[in-house]
């Protein structure tokens, strides 16, 4: 690859010499000691450096990573002093692959964009600009952070964008450069300057020559006088331009470099035409265009149209075309080289542009992405809390609704039965007799009614205690439940009296279960109380037939008849009869049923 030319290309291949820094040494003995070595001498002594550089390859193996990416450096040292800037590019680009090191990647990042500055490849220049531009904050290194700064100075120069040019190279003469970075960054705010098209401060320029030639580096040196002497022509000082630039041709011919020389000459050649010293004008111009034929630059249009310019003074109309064909063509090649400059930082603008803009779009996006994703989870931990609270509050319902109704129940049988015995209380008793006679009633079917009072039950109580006076109204009940059919219905009327309403039954029948039951209460066994007693009941006894539904009257007929039943001497039953009945019973109103099985012992009165 053939390195570009051009004013600005020039002072990149200047800057590329300036830029080659120098690594740190590392303790490992042998290859450590070579790469310091062939830092040392890399710009003094070529051949050496290029012999040190074989002996480093053929050890190569034996390096550590660190000491190949100093050897990859090196590498690209050589090509480019070679002017190979292909391989000296792929180094470059895989040293960046092989660190993360930000200052590494700065310096190579460095490297890159001044080779691509030199091989014209302006896009990739910008693009590799662009990355490493951020990581200068964080260069430690004041040199290699400023000689990053000065390619990116001396790029956007070459594209045209003067302005950033002069802030980057500003922000290294703000930083107190060493010399040689100093007079590049000098240099550059001067081409700044020009291409802005205001004139430079004369003094910056001065103090940028004496730095240059204090770091012995004429070229740069001679360049900046350039800038000088345009601000002087500008000024129209064009004698004190042309003396300056006189002074120093013999300098910056010396140095040998074609594009400083040719544009020396090509401004002297347009000062003396202006001054009407034709003669001197077309030698200083003919030097110009021998020096800078084949290249695409500013010193070549000036020359040729000065060329020409001086065959039309002269009236040599053939000479006139022909030069200005030249100058025609050579200014044509300088502007289509101006602007692919401009459109290649165009073109990277947008690029990075366009990445910025598909960067916040995708961050946006990612940012909707995210919200609806917890929006999505928001919502579904919603539903999932709201189930969860209708089945806790379904259950729960369903819990308290279950207790309640247990409560409920409870409460109701508490109200409905006799807590010591189980059976039905009075009222309770009440009302399902009632009940009991009127579906009776309906039916047309009897019922009959069975009324008992134990015999001297306060005896029991005050003998054996109320504990066992309990206990035998508990098996009192016990012993009545077998007497009762599920229709029928038993209750505790109070104290030691009972009572049973029988379904469907008529005084007969009901006068036998009475009289069974008698005979069983009178064999209850009472040994478990540790006393034995006998248990005995005085039964009356009534039916619709006699008395009617009404329970009332059914309850008075009936203890009426227990009544006689006690005062006939208890432990009997007595039954309630038809008025006619009784008269026909001679007197006697009494159904005395006969008595079966021995009379207990009665704890009488
Ligand atoms: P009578 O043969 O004339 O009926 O004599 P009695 O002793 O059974 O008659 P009374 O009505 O005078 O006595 C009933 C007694 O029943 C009085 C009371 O102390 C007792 N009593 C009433 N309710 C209970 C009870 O729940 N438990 C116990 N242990 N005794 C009760
Ligand atoms: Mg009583
Ligand atoms: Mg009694």
């Amino acid at each position: 690859m053939r390195l570009g030319k051009g004013r600005t290309l020039w002072v990149a291949a200047a800057l590329a010499c300036v830029l080659a820094a120098p690594a740190q040494a590392q303790v490992s003995p042998g290859i450590d000691a070579l790469i310091e070595q062939a830092e040392a001498i890399k710009t003094s002594q070529p051949a050496k450096f290029y012999d040190v550089l074989e002996r480093l390859e053929k050890r190569v193996e034996e390096a550590t990573p660190e000491q190949r990416l100093k050897l990859r450096l090196l590498r690209a040292h050589g090509f480019l002093m070679k002017g190979r800037a292909e391989p000296a590019i792929r180094e470059l680009r895989q040293i960046q692959q092989e660190t993360d090191d930000p200052e590494m990647l700065f310096w190579t990042g460095s490297l890159l964009v001044n080779t691509y500055a030199l091989t014209r490849k302006f896009e990739q220049g910008l693009t590799t600009l662009n990355d490493i531009l951020p990581l200068a904050t964080k260069v430690e290194k004041k040199d290699v952070r400023h000689r990053g700064l000065l390619v990116a100075g001396l790029l956007y120069n070459q594209v045209g964008e003067y302005m950033l040019g002069e802030q980057y190279a500003n922000q290294v003469l703000a930083d107190a450069p060493e010399g040689r970075n100093q007079c590049a960054a000098g240099n550059l705010v001067a081409e700044a300057a020009l291409g802005l098209k205001k004139a430079p401060s004369e003094e910056m320029i001065f103090r940028t020559i004496k730095v240059c030639e204090d770091q012995k580096e004429p070229i740069l040196g001679g360049l900046t006088r350039t800038y000088l002497a345009r601000k002087w022509v500008e000024d129209g000082k064009v004698d004190q331009a042309i003396e300056l630039l006189e002074r120093y041709l013999p300098t910056v011919t010396a140095t040998g470099y074609p594009l400083v020389i040719s544009e020396y000459h090509a401004m002297l050649a347009s000062m003396y035409l202006k001054l009407g010293d034709i003669g001197t004008a077309h030698a200083h111009a003919n030097e110009a265009v021998e020096r800078g034929v084949g290249m695409t630059s500013l010193p070549l249009v000036v020359a040729y149209k000065t060329l020409y310019e001086i065959a039309e003074s002269r009236g040599d109309s053939k000479a006139a075309l022909s030069r200005y064909r030249q100058y025609a063509d050579a200014d044509k090649a300088y502007l289509n080289d101006v602007k692919t400059r401009q459109l290649a930082y165009q073109i990277v603008r947008q690029q990075i542009l366009q990445k910025t803009q598909q960067i916040s779009m995708l961050d946006q996006e990612n940012q909707v992405l995210q919200l609806q994703r917890t929006v999505d989870q928001q919502a579904a931990q919603n539903t999932r809390l709201i189930v969860i609270l209708l089945v806790l509050l379904v259950a729960s319902i369903g819990y308290w609704a279950f207790k309640i109704k247990r409560v409920q129940l409870s409460l109701k049988k508490m109200a409905e039965t006799d807590a010591l015995t189980g059976i039905c209380n009075r009222h309770h008793f009440t009302l399902r007799a009632e009940r009991a006679l009127a579906e009776c009633a309906r039916n047309g079917e009897q019922a009959a009614l069975i009324m008992f009072d134990l015999d001297h039950f306060k005896n029991i109580n005050d003998r054996f205690g109320h504990g066992t006076g309990d206990w035998a109204l508990k098996e009192v009940a016990e012993a009545s439940k077998g007497f009762c059919r599920r229709i029928d219905v038993l209750g505790r009327l109070g104290g030691e009296e009972f009572a049973i309403l029988m379904y469907g039954c008529d005084l007969r029948a009901a006068a036998r279960v009475a009289e069974d039951c008698r005979v069983r209460l009178a064999q209850i066994e009472t040994r478990e109380t540790g006393h034995v007693f006998a248990i005995t009941g005085s039964f009356g006894v009534t039916s619709s037939m006699q008395s009617g539904y009404s329970l009332a009257k059914l309850l008075s007929h009936a203890d009426k008849q227990l009544y006689r039943a006690k005062h006939l001497g208890r432990n009997r039953v007595c039954v309630h009869e038809n008025e006619h009945e009784n008269v026909r019973a001679a007197g006697s109103n009494v159904l005395e049923l006969p008595q079966r099985e021995g009379r207990t012992e009665h704890l009488g009165a």
